[in-house]
């Protein structure tokens, strides 16, 4: 009745995190402040919520583009990017699905549902991504799709442009820069942009993660294509309505944004400073740091009621890894307290 191969897999685990200070998902720490809240619950009280959703969107099409300076017929819009990597998963010509190892697990996941075969680069020791190895791999694998995070995740760093460059130049099947964490880093590779080359951006990281609002910006002809492999009405009323709005208001998650990377400096340099933990520079609102025994302090921060992501099951270069997203000044405080009893 069900495929073997969908038996076999594990789904996507999501643990609960009732009551904890919750530093596991890359979400924004802060909450809406309450003039704002009050307002957009006005805003929404607006939607025909008896009517399907706005299905071409243009007006939030029309926003989103304007901030990037594309045209609007260059935004593909998701429910969450994931649903974009789906898309492009979908609509990509028969061949492999390249990815670097370790990265994002939802581009091998997906893969995985649509039987598309993948590949694996691994990243080197320091978590650089040596280009050739990268075009060699798709080569020989007839690659399809490639997919890069830029900034990686989990490893949290910023392969070079000329690498990036040098792979969208050389690669005849799809590339997909996954820009999920731009914000905070600065760096864009829209202008790498190209009938093969595609960015992906989402609104989840920078605090709007329960909106799932994704998109991916590309050659005009490209977007168009892969729309038709996009479920209609795939973004709901509210959710349309509460990212027109929130646009309106984006130099408050600026000023958020902002916030997080002078946190994500302060708790690198303190982390650093702790000599049973071995911390990898970030430029995302997380960091990635090794330890001797990840499980038994992943463990030891549950019990003290703090949520982090424990990746070293996942073995090879993540063996001994943990994540921690940036949170409050307050909830980093609270973790540095505990690793610090914890590792002494
Ligand atoms: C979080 C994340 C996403 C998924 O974002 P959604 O828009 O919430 O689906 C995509 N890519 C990377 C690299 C991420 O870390």
């Amino acid at each position: 009745m069900i495929r073997p191969d969908i038996r076999a897999l594990a789904a996507y685990a999501v643990p609960d995190a009732t009551g904890m200070v919750k530093l596991d998902a890359m979400e924004n720490p802060f909450a809406l402040p309450e003039a704002l809240r009050l307002e957009w619950a006005e805003h929404l009280a607006q939607v025909e919520i008896n009517r399907y959703p706005d299905a071409a969107m243009n007006a939030l099409r029309e926003r989103i583009a304007a901030r990037d300076g594309v045209l609007p017929e260059q935004i593909l819009l998701g429910n969450g990017s994931d649903e974009i990597i789906q898309m492009l998963l979908l609509a990509a010509d028969t061949g492999t699905c390249v990815v670097p190892q370790p990265t994002f697990v939802m581009y091998e996941l997906i893969a995985r549902w649509l039987k598309r075969p993948t590949a694996t680069v691994p990243l080197e020791a320091d978590f650089s991504l040596d280009a050739d190895k990268l075009l060699r791999v798709s080569a020989r694998e007839k690659a399809a799709i490639v997919f890069l995070a830029c900034p990686n995740n989990p490893t949290g760093n910023l392969w070079p442009r000329e690498s990036l460059a040098q792979i969208a130049a050389n690669s005849p099947g799809i590339i997909v820069f996954d820009e999920a964490y731009q914000a905070f880093c600065g760096q864009t590779h829209l202008d790498l942009i190209a009938p093969n080359v595609l960015v992906l951006r989402t609104f989840s990281k920078l605090g709007w993660a329960g909106l799932r609002l994704g998109y991916a910006i590309g050659d005009e002809d490209t977007i168009k294509q892969v729309n038709k492999v996009r479920l209609p009405y795939n973004i709901n009323s509210l959710t349309q309505a509460s990212a027109l709005f929130f646009l309106d208001h984006y130099d408050e998650f600026a000023r958020q944004t902002q916030q997080i990377c002078s946190e994500r400096e302060r708790l690198y340099t303190a982390l650093a400073k702790l000599p049973a933990i071995e911390a990898f520079p970030s430029q995302t609102n997380f960091l990635l740091v090794r330890v001797n025994d990840a499980d038994a302090v992943h463990q030891a921060l549950m019990h003290r009621g703090i949520l982090i992501k424990n990746l070293s099951a996942t073995g090879g270069l993540l063996s001994g890894c943990l994540r921690v997203t940036i949170g409050t000044r307050e909830e980093n405080d609270s973790l540095l307290t505990a690793l610090k009893e914890i590792l002494s």
